[in-house]
């Protein structure tokens, strides 16, 4: 059967959503370009098994969007996109499936790059790549990135050097109290450097497992899930499901740092004002966990392990300048990094001056 994509009105301030769909495969995908001001859209690909087709349509306008916000913080010469398909990533997933969703991609032409995000691992990347040069995530090649989970969790242990400099004038982890929600691939990885820092780890998942090894391989304390927010600690690092930061947990949290891979922490926007009024420096996600984008556009841009390294120093940078302007203007972290990254994409008018 045949690939048809549907071309839907973005919403203002958007620049293409198209709707792709072949019946034999069951391929359902919307794909959106939020902006290409940057350069060509890159975001990774999200299977979930929406409740409906407007669930899946909201998820990647807002994904999509916060993907521009990244990428331009990051510094990679990428904009924003996302794609979502539309299925149950334990049961769904087929060949078929995959090289459709190629073809999708393969009929934009280039002004969006996908990768692996949640429900899609690298062997599904794999099978999309036969499509289309624009899947990106891949294992082995020369430029080939792989997981990015290591890349993010680096980046996310280096802001949060920074910000334990901001807040315990020190960069020294040494005996402070972490606490590490969600122990999957980034968490484990940031666990594992915050033992070699000498951090005092405790711990949280709800996988038995993977608590069993921190506790007997990094000496971790181990809580249990509902009680993550009850715990003295130094530094809060959620690294499992989004909008943990709620009005009841921004009251009770203990915590004067918080720096994490979990995208979307902020509940709504303004618990980054509660948590301001409660002296707790919260690293904005975005900036925090670019180290995954920033690895897939080594791939993308051809590039090697230098060019990741100084994207990720850059990335620490910009956290030390978020915090210095929230000390200086009494805004919140969120507010300049949201200033910062409206500075760093190009207005339309300066695009066209750029191409010309
Ligand atoms: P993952 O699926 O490998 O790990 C998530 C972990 O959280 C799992 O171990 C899971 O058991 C645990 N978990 C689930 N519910 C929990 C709960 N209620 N309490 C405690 N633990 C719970 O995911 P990941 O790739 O490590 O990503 C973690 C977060 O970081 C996600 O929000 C992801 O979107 C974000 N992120 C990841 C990357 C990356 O490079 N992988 C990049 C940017 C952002």
């Amino acid at each position: 059967m045949e690939l048809i994509i549907t071309e839907e009105t973005p919403p203002a301030g958007y620049e293409r959503l198209v709707f792709a769909q072949e019946k034999n495969s069951r391929l359902q995908a919307f794909i959106c370009i939020h902006s290409t001001a940057c350069g060509p859209a890159a975001g990774g690909c999200r299977m979930w098994n929406y409740a409906s087709l407007d669930d899946a349509r909201t998820d990647v306008l807002r994904l999509a969007q916060g993907m521009t916000y990244k990428n331009a913080i990051a510094d990679i010469g990428l904009g924003g996109g996302k794609a979502v398909i539309i299925g149950n990533a334990q049961t769904d997933k087929s060949n078929a499936l995959f090289r459709a969703f190629g073809k999708a991609v393969h009929r934009l032409g280039g002004i969006y790059y996908t990768a692996e995000d949640v429900g899609i691992s690298t062997q599904d990347m794999a099978i999309v790549a036969q499509e289309t040069p624009y899947a990106v995530g891949l294992e082995g090649g020369v430029h080939g990135s792989g997981d990015p989970s290591p890349f993010t969790a680096e980046g996310v242990f280096q802001c949060m050097q920074a910000g334990a400099l901001d807040i315990f004038g020190t960069k020294d982890l040494q005996g402070k109290r972490v606490l590490v929600q969600g122990l999957g691939h980034v968490g484990m990885s940031l666990a594992q450097k915050l033992h070699s820092a000498g951090a005092h780890l405790i711990v949280s998942d709800i996988n038995q497992a993977t608590l069993a090894h921190a506790k007997t391989q990094l000496g971790a304390q181990v809580c249990d899930v509902d009680g993550v927010f009850d715990l003295d600690m130094d530094i809060y690092a959620p690294c499992a499901l989004g909008a943990t930061l709620n009005s009841e947990s921004a009251h009770i949290l203990t915590c004067k740092l918080v720096c994490g891979a979990a995208n979307n922490q902020l509940a709504t926007p303004e618990i980054a004002n509660k948590l301001q009024a409660r002296d707790i420096r919260y690293l904005p996600d975005y900036v925090v966990n670019a180290g995954g984008i920033i690895s897939v556009a080594g791939e993308i841009h051809k590039r090697g392990q230098s060019y990741r390294a100084q994207r990720l120093v850059g990335v620490t940078k910009r956290i030390e300048v978020i915090l210095s302007q929230s000390r200086v203007s009494g805004k919140t972290t969120s507010q300049v990094a949201h200033e910062m990254v409206l500075d760093m994409i190009p207005k339309a008018s300066e695009k066209e001056i750029k191409m010309q």
